[in-house]
């Protein structure tokens, strides 16, 4: 059971104002914040960060969109983090997101869906340390 994930609050929900409410749904669901950041990615870091993803169809669109703004980046802390989270921001797409998950209430559509949460252990561990040297967390 991991106790650790990765977040991005991302360009379309910083830009219209919902930082503080998604930070608020997060710490209000039991998460703890051990790295937080206000930043912005150029389009090769966001290309980096979602290299996994080159191959898709939709991949120059997520990386114009992820390097379009400023985003929050975090590392969350809770007991099985990767799984709650994964169940806290609802699935990929809004339209399918259950009520009351952070997508649902603040993302647009598939493409800009507010929120970016770890998929595994791994990827927790590789995109925190994209993000956060080890004088940033706590
Ligand atoms: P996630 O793990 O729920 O974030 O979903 P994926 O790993 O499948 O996709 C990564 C991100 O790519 C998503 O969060 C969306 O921002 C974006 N994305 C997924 N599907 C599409 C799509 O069909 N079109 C576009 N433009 N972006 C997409």
């Amino acid at each position: 059971m991991s106790n650790r994930t990765f977040t991005m609050i991302k360009p379309d929900a910083t830009s219209k104002g919902y930082t503080g409410a998604i930070l608020d749904q997060i710490i209000k669901s039991g998460f703890s914040i051990k790295a937080l950041k206000w930043t912005k990615l150029t389009p090769a870091q966001a290309g980096e960060f979602y290299a996994v993803h080159k191959e898709r169809p939709f991949y120059g669109e997520l990386v114009d969109y992820m390097s379009s703004g400023p985003i929050i980046a975090a590392i969350l802390e809770k007991d099985n983090a990767v799984a709650d989270f994964r169940k806290l921001i609802g699935a990929t797409n809004p339209a399918q997101a259950e009520e009351g998950t952070i997508r649902k209430k603040f993302a647009t559509s598939i493409a800009e869906n507010a929120v970016h949460g770890s998929d595994s252990d791994e990827n927790a561990m590789i995109e925190g340390d994209f993000f956060f040297s080890k004088l940033e967390r706590f």
